[in-house]
């Protein structure tokens, strides 16, 4: 009893000297120096956040208190940010989970850090939530963002460190937490510029979602490295002469791309690792003096070309004109002496900062160097201000928000110019009405065309890099249903929808009076159960539908009978009838799935990604469907994850299968050289060696190539990893990937 009791005190010491040390490395992580003043406060958030979170463990049994010491550091020393910043990391959990207020941390720290503390604790990371109040907390966070970018700085610091310890959480939750950090963190990071912290948040999540490939291209990307690092040192080397002549001081490195975005490459263009890996770009970065940035950047770029010749085509300057985010960089695409293409960053010391950190490691500059680097603060505060006005938009319901802001989130972006010169900056694949509402709403909503470079284009028209256009308009144009269909911009997004909303509204209004007359003139009362009576006979949705589609006169009024459709009994089709018929068709006979803890709950495979026996899996309640199964790397994963994460269910294949007739279907993409005899090659490897039946399959042959997508019916991964080898084995040169059949 009493040795316990001493161990017991043991480790409370051995704990409490960690988190002294750990305090202690936050404070050395932080690069600016600090005033007695500032030295206190950060002292004091730490003493009411080791008070606070005193009792509290975090999921892996680590004093809680690591979690904000962590994040405060990830704000310093990764991000760059200042004392408000890192005091309000240090208590970020503290009104959450502790008696504390947010009045207490008012009185102690000041209306500043309580209303970031206030806006960090507004966004919780709840996940049993219904889908529209999670839609509803992204938007809480986003309406924060606005007041103080700050909040979402530190709430990326946060999310950071939960993702570098996701390890202990249930495998649900990191299923959701990953998918949500792909479908909203990363890009917020993208967008604010955090390159760093947007690879890291990439990379950690889907070590979670795609486990497989994650571990798979990190053992190939480690052995070819020796190969890379001579390739780029072999590269480098004519370029260092040159440079060292021209008197600048400088570094080059070259830099590999990361396990999420070599993955995504391989996804998108269904290509394999090899013709993905040795994609890297070299980067020189030069020590430059503030007056010099731009001319010094051009010197490299003349000395890069004249040894390798460029692509003019892939030639970038986003030193003159920055990217939103703060982006600045010169890029430019040379062919190397063995006829490969490899893009060159050409940026200085304080570019590459900003670059990799963000704006928080340039407002560090703005304070030294006046002038040069404050002047391109616009980028940041334009991308607020837009943002800013989308939030002030009340009728936009969360879902629809969330869709437009994420669409000004992960575009890229092209100039193009007004008639008078000025430049605007839109995401590629804005059309000509994006720009008109880009320069007023008014101007949208009259939009009918557009000449662009003087000759005349449809509203349609997706505009390109550098186009002048001018805006035609009329007095008797309106927005429609149909411009939603090419419009790209968030906010013009917004405003036609406002603007259909409004005239549906209106619409209605007088259909309502139409029905309310008809409803007199067949002596029925005019109340809600009537007229639900009446919305389910004609199977619309809502009484606003209803009210539209009679005065649109989409309801013929002959049709209108009243009196007979509300006195008479109407079947309508319950959600327990499409149940039932959904499961007899579709049920697995047995059970190769465990569900949640359930040997015995029901589910159906989904036709979206066709998950087979030793796929990565997950289960997703649906509505009237019961549990669907997917692939945890399905296309549609990250979005049901991270919108609907309450109704994810763990899901595993059987471990011990009996082996049964029950096939799977699985699909494959082939890539090949075109030949004689191609389809009857494959055909027999497949169906004679192997007994593997084929649904169907199409071959599509071009210029000496092919492509084939074969449908087969398989046990399980193991089985089709089989078949694909010897595929292999007979036609090495070809490239197989599975896909999803669907898509
Ligand atoms: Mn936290």
């Amino acid at each position: 009893m009493a040795e316990k009791e001493i161990s017991i005190l043991d480790r409370e010491e051995i704990e409490r000297k960690e988190i002294l040390k750990r305090y202690k490395s936050l404070l050395r992580s932080i690069r600016h120096e600090l005033t007695n003043e500032q030295k206190k406060e950060i002292r004091s958030a730490f003493d009411l956040a080791l008070d606070a979170h005193k009792d509290m463990r975090r999921k892996s049994g680590e004093p809680y208190i690591y979690h904000p010491i962590a994040v405060a550091k990830i704000a310093a020393s990764e991000i760059g940010l200042g004392t408000t910043s890192i005091v309000c990391a240090l208590i970020h959990d503290v009104v959450e989970d502790s008696e504390y207020t947010n009045e207490d941390i008012r009185r102690k720290f000041g209306d500043k850090v309580a209303k970031i503390v206030g806006g960090l604790t507004k966004i919780q990371d709840v996940f049993d939530h219904t889908d529209s109040m999670q839609a509803e907390n992204f938007r809480k966070m986003l309406l924060t963002l606005s007041d103080d970018v700050r909040v979402i700085l530190v709430k990326l610091c946060d999310r950071l460190h939960n993702m570098r310890t996701l390890e202990s959480m249930s495998r649900k939750n990191q299923l959701k937490i990953s998918s949500e950090t792909l479908f909203l963190y990363a890009p917020l990071a993208h967008r604010l510029g955090l390159y760093n912290v947007k690879t890291e948040l990439e990379d950690l999540a889907i070590k979670y979602t795609q486990k497989e490939a994650y571990k798979e291209i990190g053992l190939k990307l480690n052995a070819k490295k020796a190969a890379r690092d001579r390739y780029i040192k072999k590269f480098i080397e004519p370029l260092k002469s040159s440079l060292d002549e021209s008197g600048l001081t400088y570094e080059i490195k070259g830099r590999p791309k990361s396990i999420y975005s070599i993955l995504k490459k391989m996804n998108n263009q269904g290509i394999a690792f090899e013709q993905v890996y040795d994609l890297f770009a070299v980067r020189i970065i030069i020590d430059s003096k503030p007056e010099r940035e731009k001319a010094d950047c051009w010197t490299a770029y003349s000395i890069v070309t004249d040894i390798y010749k460029p692509n003019p085509q892939r030639t970038r300057d986003w030193i003159t004109t920055p990217k939103s985010n703060g982006y600045e960089s010169l890029h430019t695409t040379v062919m190397a002496s063995d006829g490969k293409w490899v893009e060159v960053q050409i940026r200085t010391k304080r570019m590459d900062e900003i670059a990799e950190k963000g704006y928080a490691a340039h407002w560090k500059y703005k304070n030294n160097q006046d002038g040069v680097a404050s002047a391109k603060t616009d980028g940041v505060d334009g991308w607020l201000s837009r943002i800013k006005e989308v939030l002030d938009n009340p009728s936009t319901n969360a879902l629809e928000f969330l869709d437009d802001f994420k669409l000004q989130l992960i575009h890229d972006e092209i100039y193009v110019f007004t008639p008078g010169g000025d430049l605007k900056k839109l995401p590629v694949g804005a059309t000509a009405l994006d720009f008109a509402f880009e320069i007023h709403t008014e101007v949208g909503n009259k939009c009918i065309g557009a000449k662009l470079n003087n000759k005349l284009v449809p509203i349609s028209h997706v505009l390109s890099n550098g186009d002048q256009v001018e805006i035609l308009t009329s007095e008797k144009q309106y927005p429609k249903e149909e411009w939603l269909n090419y419009l790209v911009t968030g906010k013009a997004i917004a405003r036609v929808r406002n603007y259909l909303r409004e005239s549906k509204r209106e619409a209605a209004d007088l259909g309502k009076a139409i029905l309310k007359k008809k409803f007199g003139k067949d002596k029925v009362v005019f109340n809600d159960d009537n007229i639900q009576k009446v919305l389910r006979y004609f199977k619309v949705n809502s009484p606003l539908d209803l009210f539209y589609s009679i005065q649109k006169g989409l309801i013929s009024q002959d049709k209108l009978d009243i009196h007979f459709i509300v006195n008479n009994k109407i079947k309508t089709i319950t959600k327990s009838d499409s149940l039932v018929k959904q499961n007899s068709t579709n049920k697995t006979n047995k059970k190769e799935i465990i569900v949640g803890e359930d040997k015995d709950l029901d589910y159906t495979l989904s036709k979206c990604c066709n998950p087979i026996p030793g796929d990565d899996i997950f289960g997703f309640i649906t509505i009237g469907e019961g549990v669907k199964i997917h692939r945890t790397n399905c296309p549609n994963a990250v979005s049901l994850m991270s919108n609907y994460g309450y109704r994810v269910i763990k899901a595993q294949w059987q471990d011990s299968l009996v082996k049964d007739d029950k096939k799977f279907i699985a699909g494959i993409k082939i890539i090949g050289i075109d030949d004689v005899g191609i389809v009857s090659s494959l055909t027999d490897i497949i169906s004679k060696n192997h007994g593997v039946n084929m649904k169907s399959i199409t071959i599509e042959s071009n210029s000496g190539t092919f492509e084939g997508t074969i449908a087969l019916f398989v046990d399980d991964t193991k089985h089709l990893d089989l078949l694909i080898k010897s595929i292999l084995e007979k036609h090495p040169t070809m490239q197989i990937s599975r896909v999803d059949l669907n898509s």
